[in-house]
């Protein structure tokens, strides 16, 4: 099914990893629920969440042009801070990818990516990571 410009495909036995709603490839959404649960998550509040976080996603990659570059550019910035980490959570939720598609997940307007102003150093990345745990 389409949605806001997302594809959104359901019933994936190994996509998205275990752990995560749904992972979005070129420009594609998988998740493991079925069809029919997909459309009544979708509905829910956490559902349309969900939609537009990936939607932001979409976003990012348009700035970058190619959906390539993305994931390049995101695999860079994990791996900048798991190679002296090791710490895969972390790496995943401060990237400036995830920052970003986080903050304005619940901004229904939000149709240009401003990425770049997410990019934090090492430092500030394990900094805002850890004040975000203390805080939950
Ligand atoms: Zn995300």
């Amino acid at each position: 099914m389409k949605i806001d410009g997302l594809r959104v495909s359901g019933g994936h036995r190994l996509l998205p990893p275990p752990g995560f709603l749904g992972i979005t490839l070129f420009g594609r959404v998988w998740t493991r629920h079925s069809r029919e649960e997909l459309a009544a998550f979708l509905k829910t509040e956490r559902g349309r969440r969900f939609i537009r976080h990936e939607r932001i996603h979409l976003l990012q990659a348009r700035s970058l042009r190619w959906w390539a570059v993305f994931y390049a550019v995101y695999f860079w910035y994990w791996l900048k801070l798991f190679a002296v980490t090791f710490n895969s959570p972390m790496a995943y939720r401060t990237c400036p990818f995830e920052l970003e598609a986080y903050d304005n997940e619940d901004d229904g307007d939000y149709t240009v990516s401003r990425w770049r102003d997410y990019r934090l150093t090492n430092r500030q990345r394990r900094q805002w990571y850890r004040e975000e745990r203390e805080k939950s």
